[in-house]
């Protein structure tokens, strides 16, 4: 199959084209589009068959379930049996944003992309291609994030190719995402409200809304020995093709840290990668070659960096270091987000810098 990637500037400039796409949709096809946290693989999220071709396509275990992206309220009533009080609050006060609420399901959702669960993750996306996709397809759109799984999920366009070529026959391009981090996945339907992946929508943003005290993090997130209730968040997710151990603790302490590790790696003949902040590797320049070092923002700026780490992962995919390192941040705020994901990618080595 021939992948066309397709770049969408301007919604009402592209109409044909998403039209076209909003078609592959309504007929069962797979199309990569971006939202405002990563790129997604669509599929018509009311059709078993065609979702079945994303997880085809990504190699993605049968019993991590899909969110589904829609468009409008209406969209949420018709995959949705009901939106608990909690759940209402949180859609007023951040839908459409980078957050997908897990609600109990309707029989019109094929359990194939729920896991088998009686509920369902719904998401509605900002970003307005994605918006736009939606309605050109007049369906909600299942969507995982387009990389195939176990991989760093994609930002940009560039990296759904490398990843999706030959398997999707349409990629609509929208540039590099916002957020860079998928979203705040809350299940708000029992007794408290718990976080299940941490995203840009803090647990400080949510507490805001629905009170303080009144939000947890799943435990399994944070270390406790117990089965993720997301089921996705049980398998290793975002790794780069080299290994990579983490740096952990104060800012001030990294650029030595940093210097230590990567010398004593050298020493045993290892080609080092450094994934880290402007500041860290100003300091490691006689160390480590240029091509070696990828640069994910200014150091403690959450924002950035959350937009950057998956493609500075990525990166190194392509060169022949044979070992990473990554610099940690603090786990405050947007810091939770970016940790679960680097914790993950390094599968849990980290050292203390
Ligand atoms: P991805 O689409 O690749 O960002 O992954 C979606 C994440 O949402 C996975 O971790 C899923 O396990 C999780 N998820 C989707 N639907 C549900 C649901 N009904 N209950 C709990 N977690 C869900
Ligand atoms: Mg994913």
């Amino acid at each position: 199959m021939q992948t066309r990637c397709i770049k969408i500037d301007n919604i009402t400039a592209s109409k044909e084209a998403l039209h076209f796409a909003g078609e592959l949709i309504r007929h069962g096809d797979v199309v990569a589009f971006p939202t405002e946290t990563v790129y997604g693989l669509g599929a018509n999220g009311l059709d078993a068959e065609a979702c079945r071709k994303i997880y085809q396509a990504k190699g993605r275990p049968s019993d991590n379930p899909l969110i589904l992206h829609v468009a409008n309220r209406s969209m949420i009533d018709q995959v949705a049996a009901k939106i608990p009080e909690k759940a209402e609050k949180l859609l007023a006060a951040f839908c459409p944003g980078p957050i997908t609420l897990i609600l109990p399901r309707k029989s019109i959702v094929p359990e194939q992309i729920t896991g088998g669960l009686s509920t369902v993750g719904v998401r509605m996306p900002e970003h307005d291609v994605a918006r736009a996709l939606i309605a050109a397809a007049g369906v909600p759109i299942a969507a995982p994030s387009a990389n195939i799984s176990g991989r760093p999920s994609p930002t940009t366009a560039e990296s759904v190719l490398v990843d999706m070529e030959g398997k999707i026959p349409m990629i609509l391009d929208g540039g590099a995402c916002d957020f860079g981090v998928e979203s705040t996945i809350v299940d708000a339907t029992g007794e408290q409200t718990v976080i299940l992946r941490p995203g840009a929508i803090t647990k400080e943003m949510l507490e805001e809304v629905l009170g303080e005290g009144s939000v947890v993090i799943d435990p399994a997130l944070v270390g406790a020995d117990s089965v993720p209730k997301a089921p996705g968040m049980k398998y290793t997710h975002y790794a780069p093709k080299a290994p990579l151990t983490l740096l952990e603790g104060m800012p001030t302490r990294m650029a030595r840290g940093f210097r230590r590790e990567v010398a004593r790696l050298q020493s045993e003949g290892h080609k080092v990668g450094v994934m880290a902040s402007h500041e860290v590797l100003a300091e490691l320049k006689d160390l480590v070659p240029a091509d070696m070092m990828a640069d994910y923002g200014p150091q403690g700026k959450l924002p950035a960096i959350a937009a950057n780490i998956y493609e500075a992962l990525r990166s190194f995919d392509e060169k022949d270091a044979d070992v990473l390192l990554g610099e940690g941040t603090t786990s405050e705020g947007l810091g939770l987000a970016i940790m679960n994901r680097l914790h993950k990618a390094s599968g849990f080595r980290s050292i203390q810098a």
